[in-house]
């Protein structure tokens, strides 16, 4: 059966365990820099703490490896939800163990809680079973709103989930997975795809699958230059994944075969280094030696925009260049707003920076849905099934 949602889920009176993503950058004096992970997940919390639950929050933030380590508490993380909810949020002093059990004990009817970093126990990340029973037994009802973690199976997302009998999506997770569902299946043609970034490794999966159901798949970013190396280009001192070469030959022949379009660039723009303060413009037909490719050329963007402008649906992943560097940013921006004109149709961007790159651009607002989840969206975008999503479904 489908997952439910939270509010279907009978709160009054019980522990909800809910599952957030608060890994938050955290400033050099122990403050949350940004935020925007914490308020996505509020009205999920807001709802169990108005239907009288007794809320118990967990999270990971960064890689403590399984220790106990303080510049990765969740300290500051309580005190600004703290704030933002306007009512008193106790941190136990541990993931697990008689001091978890006695915050929780101690939780009233709407009062809030949050268990210390997940990952302080080895027992998370390991998906260890009495790390998942310990968890279980502070919670009657089981929510997920971790969507950037649902494509992880851990103790917290999936371990535990088997030993809790009401189990639900929050308001964040199912608001992904319906948004998200609109890429997959009977979409609204032409299907673009967008991808950059840095690695074809880390996206070849999604790349192969785009294959049997996008029209057109337009490569950008250092990405690109795996592929434009691949078709015989001289690349200079561009970042290029050599041993990816054979796979980036292979799905240029495929897509060939399947009749998918793919936009390679047609121009470049190159400089000395990625801090360079001015860049080049050249065709893609030769990078010189002491040069490397750092963004799309105009050409391009203007290629890829006129892509856009047809498009039914469309889904972006990964700058087109290095554009935290203002010399090698026109190419995603200009990308980023072709894709805010797209009219009547689907956009969804994923990935940590392409979002930021949207934010950047002044165009989030024009843009269907900004997924939270980096290596999550790609995953679920590839057709892949979510270990954390499955384990809500009963
Ligand atoms: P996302 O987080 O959206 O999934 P990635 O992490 O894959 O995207 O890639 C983002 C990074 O790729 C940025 O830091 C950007 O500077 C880098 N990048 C893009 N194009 C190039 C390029 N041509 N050369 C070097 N780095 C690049
Ligand atoms: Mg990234």
């Amino acid at each position: 059966m489908a997952a439910k949602t939270i509010a279907e889920l009978d709160l009054q009176g019980r522990r909800v365990f809910i599952r957030v993503d608060f890994n938050v950058p955290l400033t050099p004096a122990g403050g949350v820099s940004d935020a925007t992970r914490i308020r996505e997940s509020l009205p999920t919390i807001t709802h169990a703490i108005e239907r009288g639950a007794r809320v118990v929050l967990a999270s990971h933030l960064g890689r403590p490896k399984g220790r106990a380590k303080p510049e990765f508490s969740l300290l500051p993380v309580a005190a600004y939800l703290a704030e933002a909810l306007d009512r008193d949020v106790v941190l136990a002093d541990e993931p697990a163990g008689d001091g978890a059990k006695k915050v929780v004990n101690d939780l009233r009817d709407g009062g809030v809680a949050i268990l210390e970093n997940l990952r302080f126990s080895p027992g998370e990340e390991a998906n260890d079973e009495n790390f998942s029973r310990a968890l279980a037994t502070y919670a009657d009802v089981y929510v997920n709103d971790a969507f950037g973690t649902a494509h992880r199976a851990h103790a917290s997302t999936v371990g535990m989930v088997k030993y809790v009998s009401s189990k639900g999506m929050g308001f964040l997770m199912d608001r992904e997975a319906k948004m998200l569902s609109k890429l997959l299946g009977d979409v609204q043609r032409p299907f673009v795809a967008i991808i950059g970034g840095i690695k074809v490794s880390d996206k070849i999966g999604l790349l192969e699958s785009l294959l049997s159901r996008a029209d057109a798949v337009c490569l950008g970013g250092a990405m690109a230059n795996t592929f434009l190396c691949a078709k015989g280009v001289p690349m200079g001192r561009s970042m290029v994944e050599t041993t990816k070469l054979p796979i980036a030959r292979a799905f240029l022949a495929k897509a060939e075969a399947s009749g998918v379009r793919v936009v390679l660039p047609r121009d470049l723009v190159v400089g000395t280094d990625a801090k360079a303060l001015t860049g080049t413009v050249i065709s893609a037909t030769s990078v010189p030696d002491d040069q490397a490719a750092l963004d799309i050329g105009p050409d391009t963007a203007s290629e890829i925009a006129s892509v856009l402008s047809r498009a039914g649906t469309v889904f972006w992943n990964g700058p087109m260049g290095v554009f935290e560097t203002p010399a090698f940013a026109a190419g995603t921006m200009a990308v980023a707003k072709a894709m805010a004109q797209v009219m009547g149709g689907t956009t969804v961007v994923g990935g940590g920076d392409s979002v930021a790159a949207v934010h950047r651009a002044g165009v989030a607002g024009n843009i269907t849905h900004i997924s939270t989840g980096g290596g999550a969206s790609l995953e679920f975008i590839e057709g892949k099934k979510l270990p954390g999503l499955a384990a809500l479904e009963s």
